[in-house]
C-alpha cells in the first residue's frame, strides 16, 4: 500500500467552512421549515458586470471560429491581461511592474496555498492570527507546523495576534522568521495596514532576508485615501514581497475563477549552499510545470474589468457590498454589540458576548436568528471571542439578518 503524506494528519479536524456547512445542515435537517440567511462563507451574490458578460460572449464566439480559436494558452496567462494588470492595478498608483512579473492563475486560494512550495521545508512561517485559514493549512501539509494543541495552535508556526487590544495590528515577530503572511484588508477582521505599519514589515523582511506573502484579495474595498493599495507602494518592497490579488470579490468572479500573483524580479531566495536565486525564475518554472493557464474566455472576461464601462460597474458592485457592510455594522452596534471592520473591507468582525465562545455564539445566532456567520476561532486562536459576518448577501437578506439578530438575540 502506498504511504500517504502523514503531515495531512496534522491538519485541524476539518476545514472551517466545511464544519460551518456541517453544523448548518444538522440544523436545517432538524428544522426544514426555517429560512436561513447565509452571511457565513464569503461568497458574492450579485451577477457579473454587464461589460464582463459581453466579453464572455465575444470570447465564446472567438472559440467558435477557426481563425480566432484558442487552444492551450501561455502558462502564466495571456499578455493582453497581464499588461492591463500592470498598467491599471499598479501603474495607476505609481508602481511600475513588468508584464513578466505578473502570473495569472485560477484563484487566490490556489496561489496562496501553492506559493509555500518554492520555499524550503525548514523555513519558519509567521501568520497573522486570525487570518484566511489556507496559509496555515498549506504549510501544515508541507511539514512546517507539527501538530496543533487543543486550541488549534500549531507548535511550529509563529502567530502574530491581531486583537482589539492591539487595534488588529500585529507586532513584528520577536525572533527570526522566513515567510510572513500578511492579508490586508484583512479577512476576517476587516483591518487595514497604514503606510507606516507596512514600512515596518518591509524593513523587518529586508533585515531578516525574509519574504512577505502579501494577500490583497480585498484591495478594491479600500476607500480610505491614506491606506496603501499595494505593498509595492512601500520603498524596498520589490526585494522582499510577493503580492496576490483576485477577481473574486471585486468583479464577482468566485464562480469564474481568476486571480494573479506578482513576483518581482528583484526578489531572491537562497539555495542550501547559500547561492541567491531569483524567485521569479522559480515561480515561472513551477507554473510551467503545473499549469496550462486559466481559460481564454475567463481571461477575456477579466480584461473587460479594465474598460471604462467595466471599471464603473465594478465600482458599483463594491459600493453595493460596502453599503451592506455599513448596514451590518451600524445595526449590530445599535443592538449593543462591539463591532470592527466593514469600512475598507466586506467583513464585519463582532465581539461575542462575555464568556461566550465563538462556536457557541455561531450556534446561538444560527438557532435564534437563523443566520449563518463564521466563528472567529476558525480563523486562528486569536479569533476566539469573535464572530464574522460578510457583506456579500443581497440587500434584502442583509437587512433581514440584522433585524433578526436585533430582535431575537
Ligand atoms: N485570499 C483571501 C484573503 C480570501 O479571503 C479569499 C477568499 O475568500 C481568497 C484569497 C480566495 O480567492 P479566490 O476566490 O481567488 O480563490
Amino acid at each position: 500500500m502506498a504511504r500517504f503524506n502523514a503531515f495531512y494528519l496534522n491538519l485541524n479536524q476539518s476545514y472551517l467552512f466545511a464544519e460551518i456547512r456541517r453544523r448548518t445542515k444538522v440544523f436545517t435537517d432538524a428544522h426544514p421549515e426555517v429560512r436561513l440567511i447565509d452571511l457565513g462563507v464569503g461568497d458574492v451574490t450579485q451577477p457579473l458586470p454587464a461589460a464582463v458578460v459581453r466579453a464572455i460572449h465575444e470570447a465564446a464566439d472567438d472559440m467558435a471560429r477557426r481563425e480566432t480559436f484558442k487552444g492551450y494558452g501561455p502558462y502564466v496567462g495571456y499578455e493582453f491581461l497581464r499588461a492591463e494588470i500592470a498598467a491599471h492595478d499598479f501603474g495607476s498608483r505609481g508602481v511600475k511592474l513588468a508584464v513578466d512579473e505578473v502570473f495569472v492563475s485560477d484563484g487566490g486560494k490556489s496561489d496562496s496555498a501553492n506559493l509555500q512550495e518554492i520555499f524550503a521545508q525548514d523555513c519558519v512561517v509567521a501568520l497573522m492570527d486570525p487570518v484566511y485559514p489556507v496559509y496555515a493549512d498549506s504549510n501544515v501539509v508541507a511539514g512546517r507546523s507539527g501538530r496543533a494543541d487543543d486550541s488549534g495552535r500549531y507548535a511550529g508556526i509563529v502567530y502574530l495576534p491581531c486583537t482589539a487590544e492591539n487595534d488588529f495590528q500585529p507586532a513584528l515577530p520577536d525572533r527570526h522568521v522566513d515567510l510572513i503572511y500578511l492579508c490586508y484588508p484583512n479577512n476576517p477582521t476587516g483591518a487595514v495596514a497604514t503606510r507606516e505599519a507596512l514600512t515596518r514589515w518591509v524593513e523587518y523582511a529586508r533585515a531578516e532576508e525574509a519574504v512577505i506573502l502579501y494577500d490583497a484579495a480585498y484591495e478594491a474595498y479600500i476607500v480610505g485615501p491614506e491606506v496603501p493599495h499595494s505593498i509595492y507602494e512601500i520603498d524596498g518592497a520589490r526585494e522582499v514581497a510577493i503580492e496576490c490579488r483576485s477577481y473574486s470579490k471585486n468583479a464577482g468572479f468566485t464562480g469564474m475563477r481568476l486571480a494573479y500573483t506578482v513576483v518581482p524580479t528583484e526578489l531572491r531566495g537562497r539555495a542550501a549552499d547559500g547561492t541567491a536565486m531569483s524567485l521569479n525564475t522559480l515561480w515561472t518554472r513551477r507554473t510551467a510545470m503545473k499549469s496550462n493557464g486559466p481559460p481564454y474566455i475567463i481571461q477575456k472576461a477579466a480584461a473587460a474589468v479594465y474598460t471604462p464601462e467595466g471599471q464603473k460597474q465594478v465600482r458599483a458592485l463594491i459600493d453595493f457590498y460596502l453599503e451592506n457592510a455599513r448596514i451590518i455594522g451600524a445595526g449590530l452596534a445599535a443592538a449593543g454589540f462591539t463591532v470592527y471592520g466593514g469600512r475598507n473591507a466586506p467583513y464585519i468582525w463582532v465581539r461575542t458576548p462575555r464568556a461566550v465562545s465563538s462556536w457557541d455564539f455561531f450556534d446561538r445566532v444560527l438557532e435564534k436568528a437563523n443566520v449563518v456567520g463564521a466563528p472567529g476561532a476558525g480563523f486562528g486562536p486569536s479569533g476566539e471571542g469573535y464572530f464574522r459576518l460578510t457583506a456579500f448577501g443581497s440587500r434584502a437578506q442583509t437587512e433581514e439578518a440584522i433585524e433578526r439578530i436585533k430582535t431575537r438575540m
